[in-house]
């Protein structure tokens, strides 16, 4: 595939609260899968003002400063401590084209990555009736992804697949149980939930997301590449925030579309 994965912006110390202080990124819009149904359309990364001001600068808007191109970005990767606790792409995603990863690249920010502990998520499809681009062979796109997250986990890091739905990560979770999978739901806000999926695999809510909670990703790390690699339970993030409204209208259009 000749194509050049998109600038990232690279920020040493995260201010968000639900990170907690950790280096984190922001890839380009362009990353974004067809996928995705929160693409355009109700996107947390796009809701909040201070996380769309910074993705609006990875797109190339407003200061560059800290913008990497994709080498400098790999660079700045590789310079991260060993363990190191980080989030990559708190808006956008791992670098591909469409619905299809670039795997030459995934893999080479694997081998950059390797020794930390990322925190990656990813809508790149791994189940060929997610994949919404047309003309495209779909059992072909999703195996080539699994590979490539294959290969990336083959560095030790895991990335965990996005669900639009709990029905959706059961489906996922039953057909490739290797992979960690977090998914959106039409949950009550704030509150803890405990779930059984369709296929008998148990999901828990994000801790972070529950009312009164202090818990940050940096303390609790179930959804970073050390803890996703051997973790069965799927995580639940309730539809929440500026945009959750958008959400769960599209949590339920993709259900139908199921
Ligand atoms: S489950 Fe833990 S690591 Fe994952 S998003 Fe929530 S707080 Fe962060």
């Amino acid at each position: 595939m000749s194509y050049m994965p998109p600038n990232v912006l690279c920020v040493d110390v995260s201010s968000n609260g639900k990170l907690g202080p950790m280096p984190a990124t922001y890839s380009a819009s362009a990353t974004c899968p067809n996928a995705c149904p929160l693409k355009d359309e109700g996107c947390y990364a796009g809701a909040g003002f201070h996380t769309r001001q910074a993705w609006r600068r990875a797109d190339g808007h407003g200061s560059q400063t800290n913008v990497r191109t994709w080498s400098d970005f790999l660079a700045w990767v590789s310079k991260l401590g060993r363990g190191l606790r980080w989030r990559h792409n708190t808006g956008g995603d791992l670098p591909g084209v469409r619905d299809r990863l670039d795997g030459l690249a995934c893999i080479d920010l694997a081998r950059a990555a390797s020794g930390t502990d990322p925190i990656i998520f990813t809508h790149y499809p791994i189940l060929p009736e997610d994949v919404r681009t047309p003309g495209v062979d779909a059992e072909e796109t999703a195996r080539h992804n699994r590979l490539t997250l294959r290969a990336m986990a083959f560095y030790g890091i895991a990335v965990n697949i996005s669900a639009n739905s709990p029905e959706h990560a059961s489906r996922i979770r039953a057909a490739w149980p290797e992979f960690p999978v977090v998914m959106v739901a039409d949950l009550a806000e704030g509150e803890r939930h405990k779930l059984t999926l369709d296929n008998g695999d148990k999901a828990d809510t994000c801790p972070a997301t529950i009312a009164g909670s202090t818990t940050t990703c940096a303390d609790c790390g179930l959804c970073a590449a050390a803890k996703a690699a051997k973790r069965k339970v799927s995580i639940i993030f309730p539809a929440h925030g500026t945009g959750a409204k958008k959400a769960r209208v599209v949590i339920r259009r993709s259900a139908t579309i199921a």
